[in-house]
């Protein structure tokens, strides 16, 4: 007998026939002697329609009260799931992140997880009761509603397997694993039967949606057994594992994009010590993260200072760098929303040369001008017009084989 937590998706919970599926499948794990705490997330495009609708009354609405919003589209999918199973005869309670509780710092819409409480669950569990938890969502100090961020029931699924000490944190989902691409983007992109943590971090932190970064830094810290499954297909799916090395290690294990970046350009600042801060400082200061950042070589003693943030911090950032471009008598702030980072990922980048040279040729083969690069260890990512996502992707999944099995 084995304890599995089991997290379902918005699309798996997507209809009241999809939540009857699921509660068949979680019946079944029953019936083959497991005990399950089961987390789900709202249905899908439930987020997108409170964000919506909150939006349309204040367009920057009021931390607190988004979540307090946010929470119950989580609220209604463990009600339904809970009667679904009751009605299959499986005795079923369902928790929203406070009765668990769920505890958070207050960081709305972005919140970590402190600690879970497991009293309530583990007696369910023992008492034959499959606990049906809201993903996304805590509570903080205060008794205030919290939500972790976008596609957080992941990091609910693991952050509870991780306290409960579960033998596997399932995800399950609409895909039947982690693939070496989006297969949305491209069909010919091939499930794998492993990946490392390191490269799933980095995969999801680079915008691979599949699986959200904290729940993968969850997983890495707590050690906690992650899989990918499908909700609608039986198979394997893929393991996320903690072996640093494969025997038949490939170059490149996946290539993952992100849409949501915007790049923003300061033009003609003085080349002088002191500029970087000046303008990231109150970037920085706004509470808006910077993702890539490019400063050109000097030319008549100015220079150009480009970075990217959050599409969603867009706006804001403009109004912050023409503010610090006006005090530093720089040339203008140009912005682009139209963009895409694409990035390479893969352990055996490590030890390989050239793969940025061949990415950069494939990228040029193509027609495809690169607007900013950046690298690390295991990874290569640039950002390019956002219209040559597809075209890009799919010429670089071909020249780098990854249609190919790795192991031989
Ligand atoms: P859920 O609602 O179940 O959380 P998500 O939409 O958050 O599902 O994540 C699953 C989606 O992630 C897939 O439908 C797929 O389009 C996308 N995805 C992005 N990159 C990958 C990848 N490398 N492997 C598999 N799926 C990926
Ligand atoms: N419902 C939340 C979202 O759409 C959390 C999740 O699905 O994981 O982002
Ligand atoms: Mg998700």
């Amino acid at each position: 007998m084995a304890l599995l937590v089991q997290k379902y998706g918005g699309t798996s919970v997507g209809s009241v026939e999809r939540i009857d599926l699921v509660a068949a499948k979680v019946a079944a794990a029953r019936e083959r002697g497991h005990q399950i705490v089961v987390v789900v997330s709202a249905m899908s495009g439930e987020t997108d329609r409170l964000l919506k609708l909150a939006r349309s009354v204040d367009p920057r609405p009021q931390p607190r009260e988004l979540d307090q919003m946010l929470a119950t589209g989580e609220q209604v999918t463990i009600a339904l799931l809970a009667m679904a199973l009751a009605r299959r005869g499986v005795p079923a309670r369902s928790y929203q992140g406070w009765q668990v509780a769920i505890q958070t710092d207050q960081a709305y819409s972005k919140a970590r997880i402190r600690n879970i409480q497991t009293e309530r669950l583990l007696a369910d569990c023992k008492a034959g009761t499959v606990p049906v938890v809201a993903g996304f969502q805590g509570v903080d100090e205060a008794g205030n509603v919290t939500t972790l961020g976008r596609g957080g029931s992941d990091t609910t699924g693991v952050a509870l397997a991780a306290a409960l000490k579960a033998d596997e944190c399932q995800i399950y989902t609409d895909v039947d694993g982690v693939y070496t691409t989006d297969p949305r983007v491209e069909p010919k992109a091939r499930r794998l039967d492993r990946i490392t943590f390191e490269e799933m971090l980095e995969l999801a932190s680079l915008g691979s949606k599949v699986l959200q970064i904290r729940s993968v830094e969850f997983a890495g810290k707590y050690k906690v057994p992650l899989r990918v499954l499908s909700t609608f297909q039986e198979g394997p799916g893929t393991l996320i594992t903690l072996e640093e090395h494969s025997m038949e290690e490939p170059l490149i294990s996946g290539i993952a994009f992100n849409r949501d970046e915007a790049q923003l350009t300061v033009s003609g600042v003085p080349d002088r010590p002191g500029i970087a801060a000046a303008i990231l400082g109150p970037i920085g200061e706004a509470n808006i993260e910077v993702d890539m950042i490019v400063q050109n070589v000097g030319a008549d003693g100015t220079t150009d200072f480009t970075f990217t943030v959050h599409r969603n911090d867009h706006e804001r950032a403009v109004e912050i760098a023409r503010r610090v471009a006006q005090e530093l008598r720089a040339k203008g702030v140009r912005s682009a929303v139209d963009i895409v980072k694409v990035s390479l990922v893969g352990v055996g980048m490590r030890s390989h040369a050239g793969i940025a040279a061949k990415m950069f040729r494939v990228l040029a083969e193509e027609g495809i001008n690169i607007r900013m690069i950046s690298t690390s260890e295991i990874k290569i990512s640039v950002v390019i017009e956002d219209k040559y996502l597809e075209l890009s992707v799919r010429a670089l999944h071909k020249a780098f084989d990854l249609a190919e099995s790795r192991i031989v």
